[in-house]
């Protein structure tokens, strides 16, 4: 193996080619891809639609500054807006989600005038300055402190503690919809429909950071439509360009009205942007969204049934899955490896973590649960 940079863990695995849900070494030896890629390939590895949209747009030409119209632009920004909710009518793109998180951040200040955040334990927003401000784990941030800004953190899915958060000079409230990093956390019934009565009342931005939970994974092209909450801004990036560096944020016009100057060099490249339009309108037009909603009830229903009283708790919604298990997340995703050719990724210590791109049918979710009931199975 090469070296790998400095802060990158290197895994024993060589990948050489990928596709659909599936990895590919030098050998030709296939793992079936059920986090390897962090939810960033929802319609699978080298799509080729994503493909062909690429291919042609680096022939034709792979920069232009965003202040140019240019084709590809212009189809991404309206197939990612007519993807989000009602409401959310104008976006903006970036490079990545913690681009997008700051963004988000800075336009909700710009337009409430305030400055205090209010965020989420167990929360995980990205790495830079501001969006890092609003995650929770102390291991991330404590080496990089002070970070910016007045964030006051609460105990996600408690609809009391955040009512006690949200005052007058409160800028946003930032939550994922369903936490991913955090453990695969779904907040109780009417959580996110309370975050919204309080952020109106007030007048405090209501931000989604669906970075991870959007892009149909949770059984509707975003989670935040499984609950029928609209935020005032939603951001997203991992699976929107379908493994291209891509975020974006939607926003409502009183956000839109009230934001100040921001930009970015590379905002809406036209290749990125051609990749954004060939994933979310293949995504809509051929419905996977509803497929997986289909396939993560058919999954989470056979692990229930295969390893159910040997876990903690299967939680999720859709193909975001989380498995608690008795013991080390890290071992059991190095087990399922190493033994199973199947990656998965551990989402704190002891949850386990499934991601698998859209497109897997049954035959890959039964090979999923016999590689799990295997791994559990030594485990215990
Ligand atoms: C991954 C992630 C981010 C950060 O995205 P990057 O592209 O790595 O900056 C932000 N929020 C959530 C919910 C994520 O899962």
């Amino acid at each position: 193996m090469s070296d790998h940079d400095f802060v990158s863990g290197g895994k024993p695995i060589g990948i050489e080619r990928g596709e659909g849900p599936y990895l590919y070494t030098a050998e030709d030896t296939a793992y079936i891809d059920a986090g390897a890629s962090f939810a960033c390939t929802p319609l699978g590895h080298s799509h080729p639609a994503v493909v062909d949209a690429v291919q042609d747009q680096v022939g034709d030409l792979m920069f232009v500054d965003s202040s140019y119209p240019v084709q590809s632009r212009e189809d991404a920004y309206a197939s990612f807006v007519a993807s989000t909710p009602d409401g959310l009518d104008q976006a903006w793109f970036c490079n990545s989600g913690t681009e997008a998180n700051e963004a988000a951040l800075k336009f909700a200040r710009s337009a409430t005038g305030e400055s205090k955040i209010v965020a989420a334990t167990r929360s995980f927003h990205g790495r830079t300055m501001g969006a890092l401000a609003a995650t929770w784990k102390d291991k991330y941030k404590k080496p990089y402190e002070p970070l910016a800004g007045d964030v006051a953190f609460v105990p996600y899915g408690d609809s009391e503690e955040l009512a006690a958060a949200v005052d007058d000079e409160t800028a946003a409230v930032i939550l994922e919809p369903i936490q991913g990093e955090g453990g695969i956390n779904v907040p109780p019934a009417g959580y996110l429909e309370t975050a919204r009565e309080l952020t109106d009342d007030a007048g405090a931005a209501l931000v989604f950071d669906e970075v991870q939970t959007g892009m149909g994974r949770t059984g509707s092209m975003w989670a935040c439509q499984n609950a029928g909450v609209t935020p005032d801004i939603l951001t997203t990036a991992k699976g929107l360009g379908n493994g291209l560096p891509v975020g974006a944020i939607a926003v409502g016009d009183w956000i839109a009205d009230g934001a100040a100057s921001h930009n970015a060099t590379f905002s809406g490249g036209p290749v990125v942007t051609a990749a954004v339009h060939a994933t979310v309108s293949t995504l809509v037009e051929e419905e996977w969204p509803a497929h997986a909603a289909e396939m993560g009830e058919y999954l989470t229903t056979e692990l229930e049934a295969a390893i159910g009283d040997e876990v903690r708790e299967i939680r999720g919604e859709g193909l975001l899955i989380g498995i608690e298990l008795k013991r080390g997340a890290n071992r059991a995703a190095r087990d399922l490896a190493m033994n199973e050719q199947v990656l998965a990724l551990p989402a704190g210590r002891t949850v386990l973590r499934l991601l698998p791109p859209l497109v897997i049918g049954e035959d890959d979710a039964d090979q999923l649960v016999d590689a799990l009931t295997a791994v559990v199975a030594s485990d215990s």
